[in-house]
């Protein structure tokens, strides 16, 4: 998959997984905007693709705000031209909540996982409407699939609006030549060291509940981000790939 001639905006990309998605885009020819709260990370993953002879460059945002989707988007334009390509890849986990009627994670929990795709949706679908066309990959989970008792409801809800809105998104600018698709991560290493599953009894027993058996690495996510963003997939909108060693599919 080669992305030559493109711009791919991928929010979260300072961190975890975006940042090895960010990595790729670059490494396969695409101009990279990063857009994350985190600066020094930003920076430092702006630096090893520009090291590697790639082009990025990074934007300070948050993804519940409208005004810094404007600027970072204004400002992606004036550097490289257009988006073809977003990824809206920033979110906050479910586990690190304990309880699991607490008003304020659930708020915050939608805010920045359902209500922040929804904002890359509103100022990113304009530019690519403009330049004939685009991909856009949102980042769900297992959890937008299925409900699971160690995880804040307001994660699961936030990941089933991702899924959701991805399939609304994709019939509403099918004839845009805007194709929108989702990724759904199961269990990777991050989540797998924090919240409920830090215990390892607990860690064990969903492990358990994997075909394969194992957790997934950032690399199998990021594969299936590029595909989907790329011409490979160009017969494919509104589609959702499970990144989830078979978690579901029993
Ligand atoms: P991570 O914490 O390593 O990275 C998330 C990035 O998003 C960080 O750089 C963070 O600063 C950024 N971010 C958070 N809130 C933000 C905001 N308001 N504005 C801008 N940036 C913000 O997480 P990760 O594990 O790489 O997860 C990436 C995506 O994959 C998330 O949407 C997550 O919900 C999803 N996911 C992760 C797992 C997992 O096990 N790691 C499983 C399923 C889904």
């Amino acid at each position: 998959m080669r992305f030559d001639g493109k711009v791919a905006f991928v929010t979260g990309g300072a961190h975890g997984m975006g940042a090895v998605m960010a990595k790729g885009f670059a490494r396969d020819g695409a101009e990279v905007a990063i857009a994350d709260l985190l600066a020094d990370e930003g920076a430092g993953v702006v630096a090893e693709i520009t090291a590697a002879g790639g082009t990025a460059r990074f934007e300070r945002m948050d993804v519940t705000s409208n005004d810094d989707w404007a600027a970072a988007v204004a400002n992606t334009v004036e550097a490289f031209g257009t988006i073809d390509i977003l990824v809206n890849n920033a979110g906050i986990s479910g586990s690190a909540f304990d309880d699991p009627l607490d008003l304020e994670a659930w708020n915050r929990l939608m805010s920045i996982n359902a209500s922040g795709v929804f904002h890359g949706h509103h100022h990113i679908i304009p530019v690519m409407r403009a330049n004939g066309g685009g991909a856009i990959v949102n980042i769900s989970s297992i959890s937008g699939i299925v409900g699971q008792d160690n995880v804040h409801p307001g994660y699961i809800a936030s990941k089933g609006a991702c899924r959701l809105v991805t399939k609304s998104a994709a019939v509403h600018h099918a004839n845009d030549g805007i194709r929108v698709n989702s990724v759904h991560p199961g269990l990777m290493p991050p989540m797998l060291t924090s919240g409920a599953t830090a215990d390892p009894v607990e860690r064990e027993k969903m492990l358990k509940r994997v075909p394969m058996g194992r957790s997934g690495e950032p690399e199998e996510v990021a594969a299936a981000v590029w595909f989907l963003a790329s011409d490979a997939a160009s017969y494919m909108t509104g589609a959702e790939l499970h990144v989830v060693g078979g978690y579901i599919a029993a």
